[in-house]
């Protein structure tokens, strides 16, 4: 079968592989001269954790199609390196000491650690907290060069073709296949189209599938000079149990009332996630923007704010910061929908909406819409 895979972030980038995987042609359109999108802004978090029961399955075969895919493509960066929720309240600790007695705590590879074990595991840890949720499921890829690893891979197969530079502007069902026509007024025929715009809710998206049922989020982020020694975990403060549904239950409820978080934290609904790259330097983050228009800036007041958690965690001051960022992703809005992916036209897909799961479950998505439409 002949695809065209419409955007190059992880989504379309996950469904090209799986295509490429099963036998397929592919051609894949991106209308930047690199994707820009959520893909290339994140942590590059693979994310076990947080998830959903409901979720876990699905996000255990993307760990494990992200874990096989780093052995085959080395530029992924692809490590297990798990992740470590530090926790310094009482109110905190019982909900990481409910998640290491849940019952998918061991599929999780949960562990309650004291400060001494958190240190045993991540030398780095010299700060203040009462203890750590260990998740040794949790890992980590380079989302900067993820990308194009996965496309050089899939281009020594002889059946992949990339276009940088290519919007899409029209997408016709033909009865037998699809055609898509470019910017640059070059038709591609195809069996099957899969249009994964990421946030990119209007123009084509919007002329293929209406309002979809989707938000876009806005986080901002930021990233350090190497830290000088290795950060040999990802952390997590425990603001980020308020925001992942695997935590949820009455000690998160008990969290919430008992616990203020700081007006910053609450006013940008703020977590730290932080992770170091291969490079050495660490990315931190986030924020969560609902509302827009959204600013095309950045503000300051949240970068204090995680700099101040870091530094509590790491007890050391951090190097410099080196570079500050805003990304935005497409999130379905039902919270029970991990993703959105409508049938356009007999031969046309739309799938986005992953939220802030989609570099996680990025190969496992590809591999169900594979699965779903029979290549
Ligand atoms: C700051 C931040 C941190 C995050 N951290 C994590 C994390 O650690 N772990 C995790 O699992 N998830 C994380 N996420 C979520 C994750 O990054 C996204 O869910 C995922 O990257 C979405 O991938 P995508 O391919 O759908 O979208 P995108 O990466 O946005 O890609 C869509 C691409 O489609 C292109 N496009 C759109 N329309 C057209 C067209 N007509 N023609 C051609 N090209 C087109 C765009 O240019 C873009 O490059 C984070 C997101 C953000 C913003």
């Amino acid at each position: 079968m002949r695809l065209v895979i419409i955007g190059g972030g992880i989504l379309g980038t996950a469904h090209a592989w799986a295509a490429i995987g099963r036998g397929h042609t592919v051609i894949q359109l991106e209308r930047e001269r690199e994707a820009r999108g959520a893909t290339v802004r994140n942590f590059g978090l693979v994310w076990v954790s947080g998830r959903s029961a409901d979720e876990l399955a699905l996000t255990l075969r993307a760990r494990e199609l992200w874990a096989e895919i780093g052995g085959r493509v080395a530029g992924v960066g692809f490590r297990p390196a798990g992740s470590i929720t530090l926790v310094r309240t009482h109110a905190e600790l019982a909900v990481a000491e409910a998640a290491a007695a849940g019952p998918t705590a061991a599929d999780r590879g949960f562990a309650l650690l004291d400060p001494d074990q958190v240190r045993a595991l991540n030398p780095a840890l010299r700060g203040d907290f009462l203890a750590g949720l260990h998740c040794s499921a949790d890992a980590a890829v380079e989302s900067r060069q993820a990308l194009p690893a996965l496309r050089a891979h899939m281009a020594a197969t002889g059946r992949y073709t990339f276009h940088e530079g290519t919007e899409a502007r029209t997408v016709r069902d033909t009865g037998s296949g699809a055609e898509v026509l470019d910017d640059h007024g070059r038709r591609h025929a195809a069996d099957l189209v899969v249009h994964c715009p990421g946030a990119a809710h209007s123009g084509l998206t919007r002329e293929l599938a209406g309002e979809l049922p989707v938000r876009r989020v806005r986080l901002q982020m930021m990233q350090t000079a190497p830290l000088g020694e290795p950060l040999t975990t990802a952390i997590a403060d425990g603001d980020s149990f308020r925001y992942y549904p695997g935590y949820a239950g009455p000690q998160v409820d008990a969290l919430t009332v008992e616990q203020s978080q700081t007006a910053t934290a609450a006013e940008h609904k703020m977590q730290l996630l932080c992770v170091q790259r291969l490079h050495g330097g660490l990315t931190i983050g986030d924020t969560h923007e609902y509302t827009e228009p959204f600013a095309f800036d950045v503000d300051e007041a949240p970068y204090e704010h995680l700099t101040e958690v870091t530094e509590a965690l790491l007890g050391r001051a951090l190097p410099p910061v080196v570079r500050r960022w805003a990304g935005v992703y497409s999130q379905s809005v039902d919270p029970g929908t991990l993703v959105t992916r409508v049938r356009a036209d007999s031969h046309v897909w739309v799938v986005t909406g992953p939220g802030g799961r989609g570099m996680t479950l990025g190969p496992a998505l590809g591999e169900q819409t594979a699965d779903l439409i029979g290549l």
